[in-house]
């Protein structure tokens, strides 16, 4: 990691809500807080993998820190500056960000030619032909691809490798912090393991930032430098990988870590599995939003929100076991 005195990332009270109409002709609307207080910080080179179940509010927030939606409240600031304010207005993201999604097809266009593609943000910055040419070729080269794929149509390629012409194309504006939504869970393992590995070496080759977003905590294990975990749209805790996969504190990540697959048959790992389905975000529980699912509630779980509290250094959890 390079030294740097502020977070390449900072997210500080950040909230996002909808308005959602329950019915077509209905006027009345119920509000869904899909990302609610979010604090956490990226470091320069650093990779944060931010992990929960599906509608935790992992993927707003990370269109939020891509800049393709403004927050409610709080700031996001990259290298200290804000880029979005109280007020929730909108400001573009610099092109040094850039976000990889989960289906690469849907974020190619099938009828270019996937050099153009790659090299579209170059072309609009004014870049001469010979020159972008040479540029793409030289990305193609980084994501394990050849410069004789320059002229090649997105559905000739495998998911695998259209995930690697996203990588590419992300790269091309020079970003120096990448936004992974699920990059990898539309492919086979094996594939997995191969774009996994790619941006372990593109991080530490070009110094990258990444936040990782993913459902699968076995995934984020491969290449994140640290942990959040997020539930119903709070982070409940945030460790360095290995002090969060040793001694997870949270009940919700004890679970979340008990549904991985154990190597050895017939191990268990001592921790209950995660019962239930997370609850509607239109009606979440008061309190601690994982008091239904949570094998050690307590009275006070029901009425009050855990504060974040320091179980190390690095190590933070929202839970009032530990209060
Ligand atoms: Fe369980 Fe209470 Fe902790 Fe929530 S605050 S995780 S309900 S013990």
């Amino acid at each position: 990691m390079t030294a740097s005195a502020k977070p390449h990332l900072q997210l500080e009270n950040v909230s996002r809500s909808f308005k959602l109409k329950q019915r077509l002709l209905d006027t009345s609307a119920s509000t869904v807080q899909a990302v609610d207080a979010v604090s956490l910080h990226l470091e320069h080179g650093e990779t944060l993998g931010l992990v929960g179940e599906s509608g935790c509010g992992k993927s707003t927030l990370a269109r939020m820190v891509a800049g393709l939606l403004p927050p409610s409240s709080g700031r996001i600031l990259l290298d200290g500056e804000p880029v979005h304010h109280e007020s929730g207005a909108h400001v573009h993201m610099p092109r040094s960000v850039q976000m990889i999604f989960q289906d690469p097809f849907s974020s190619l266009n099938p009828r270019m030619r996937i050099g153009r593609s790659i090299g579209e943000s170059l072309e609009v910055q004014g870049m001469p032909r010979d020159k972008r040419v040479k540029r793409v070729e030289e990305l193609l080269n980084m994501v394990g691809l050849a410069p004789e794929h320059y002229n090649r149509y997105p559905h000739e390629f495998s998911g695998g490798q259209r995930q690697r012409i996203a990588i590419a194309r992300a790269l091309a504006p020079d970003a120096s912090l990448l936004i992974c939504d699920e990059p990898v869970s539309a492919l086979d393992v094996s594939v997995q393991a191969q774009v996994l590995n790619l941006l372990v070496g593109l991080r530490h080759d070009l110094g990258l930032s990444i936040l990782f977003i993913s459902h699968d905590l076995g995934v984020v294990r491969h290449l994140c430098h640290r942990v959040a975990v997020m539930y119903l749209g709070r982070i409940v805790e945030v460790a360095p990988r290995d002090m969060l996969y040793e001694s997870p504190k949270h009940p919700y990540t004890k679970a979340l870590l008990d549904s991985l697959p154990v190597p050895v048959p017939g191990a268990r790992k001592g921790h209950p599995h995660l019962g239930g389905e997370p609850p509607s975000p239109l009606a979440p529980p008061a309190g601690c939003h994982f008091h239904p699912r949570c094998p050690h509630v307590m009275p006070q779980c029901r009425e009050h929100i855990p504060e974040a509290v320091p179980i190390s250094d690095q190590h933070q959890v929202r839970c009032h076991l530990y209060t």
